[in-house]
C-alpha cells in the first residue's frame, strides 16, 4: 500500500511511528512543511522535517517532542556570551551539526530534497521524506504593533508581519494573530517527487498536525491540492483538536486568524468535503461526528491520544480502515 502522509512536526511526527508499526510494509511517503523554515546564525534550520527525521530515525528527545536527545549546549552559551542570538530559539550542539550540513550542502548548490534526502541517509527514517517544495517559503503572522512589549507608546497604530518562528517560539502566540501568511508559497512549486507520489497513492492522511500552519502551508503550494483532489484516492484525517483544544501547542491562536473554530468538526470543515472524505475525532468528541457527516464528510469517534506507539497505531489503522470505507 502507498500512503502520502502531509506532515508538520510533532503530530505527524508521533503519528508517523504508529503508522508504520499498524502497517509495517506500507510505502510511505511523506510531504514535509517547510514554511516553519527559518534562517539563524547563518544557518538553514527546517524544524518540521527534522523533526520527522529525528523521531522516525531514533535521534528525538522524547519527552520534549523537537531537537536531539541527550543534548547539549554549548554552542549556544558560546554565542551568547558573545551577545549573539537570538536566545529564545533552543539550537542544541548536536542539533546544530544537522543545520550546517545542511547549509553548506545548500551553498554548493544542492537543492533542499536532495540535501534532506542525504541526511536521512544517516538517520534512515523507513519512509521517504519529501520538502513540499525546494523553493523558499516563510510563513508570516501578522499582529498588532501595540500588542508587542517593547514598542514605544505612540508609535502609532499598526500591524506587523513576523516570522512564525518569532510568533510562536519567541512571543508564545500570546498575542491575537491576524492573518498567516506563508510568503513566498504562490510562486513556489511543489518539491521533486511530490505530486507524483500523491498520484501515485493509494490513501492520503493529514495525521493530527496544525492545520493551518503545517497542513495548511503545504496544501498552499500551487498543485497539491488540486493533485490530491485529482488523484482520487480516499484522504482521511485526524483532529488535533480534542475537547475543543489543542492537545498540545496553540493552534488555536492560528484557527482563530483565518476564522475557524477551535473544534475537531470546524478543522474538518476548513478542509472541506472537496479534500476530505474521512476524519477522526476523539471520543470526547462524538458530539461532532453528526455534524462533520452532514459536511460529506465521513466521521469516526475514537480515542486520538498518541500516548504511545500502540495507541498511535491503533489510531493509524482506524483512518485506514475509514479510507477503505469511503473507497468501498
Ligand atoms: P509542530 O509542527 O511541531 O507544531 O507539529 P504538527 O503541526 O505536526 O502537530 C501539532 C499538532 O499536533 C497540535 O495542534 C496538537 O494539538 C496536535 N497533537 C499533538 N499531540 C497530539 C495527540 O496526542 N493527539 C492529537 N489528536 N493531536 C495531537
Ligand atoms: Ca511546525
Amino acid at each position: 500500500m502507498r500512503i502520502v502522509v502531509l506532515a508538520g512536526g510533532i503530530g505527524g511526527a508521533r503519528f508517523l511511528r504508529g503508522l508504520m508499526s499498524a502497517v509495517p510494509d506500507a510505502d510511505i511517503t511523506v510531504i514535509g512543511n517547510t514554511g516553519d523554515d527559518i534562517h539563524l546564525f547563518g544557518l538553514k534550520v527546517c524544524p518540521d522535517l527534522d523533526t520527522v527525521m529525528y523521531t522516525l530515525g531514533g535521534g528525538i528527545h522524547e519527552e520534549q517532542g523537537w531537537g536531539r536527545a541527550e543534548e547539549t549546549f554549548a554552542v549556544k552559551e558560546e554565542l551568547a556570551a558573545y551577545g549573539v542570538g537570538p536566545e529564545w530559539f533552543g539550537l542544541g550542539d548536536r542539533d546544530f551539526a544537522t543545520h550546517i550540513v545542511r547549509t553548506q550542502m545548500m551553498s554548493a548548490g544542492y537543492p533542499l530534497s536532495a540535501v534532506t534526502e542525504a541526511l536521512c541517509a544517516r538517520w534512515q527514517p523507513g519512509v521517504r521524506l519529501l520538502p513540499m517544495t525546494d523553493d523558499r517559503v516563510e510563513t508570516h503572522v501578522l499582529i498588532d504593533t501595540a500588542d508587542i512589549s517593547g514598542s514605544a507608546a505612540g508609535d502609532g497604530e499598526g500591524r506587523k508581519a513576523v516570522h512564525f518562528q518569532e510568533y510562536w517560539v519567541r512571543m508564545r502566540a500570546s498575542v491575537p494573530a491576524h492573518a498567516v501568511v506563508p510568503v513566498g508559497a504562490d510562486q513556489a512549486k511543489p518539491g521533486p517527487g511530490v505530486l507524483e507520489a500523491i498520484a501515485d497513492s493509494d490513501v492520503v492522511l493529514f495525521p493530527p498536525s496544525n492545520p493551518v500552519v503545517s497542513v495548511g502551508t503545504i496544501l498552499a503550494v500551487p498543485g497539491v491540492r488540486e493533485a490530491i483532489a485529482e488523484a482520487g484516492v480516499p484522504v482521511v484525517g485526524l483532529s488535533p483538536i480534542v475537547g475543543d483544544a489543542p492537545v498540545r501547542g496553540m493552534a488555536d491562536k492560528v484557527l482563530a486568524a483565518v476564522g475557524v473554530e477551535s473544534t475537531a468538526a470546524a478543522v474538518a470543515k476548513h478542509y472541506g468535503s472537496g479534500l476530505l472524505d474521512g476524519w477522526l475525532v476523539d471520543e470526547v468528541d462524538a458530539d461532532a461526528v453528526d455534524e462533520v457527516e452532514a459536511a460529506g464528510i465521513r466521521c469516526r469517534a475514537l480515542p486520538l491520544m498518541m500516548t504511545d506507539t500502540e495507541a498511535t497505531a491503533r489510531m493509524a489503522t482506524a483512518a485506514l480502515a475509514l479510507a477503505e470505507e469511503v473507497r468501498a
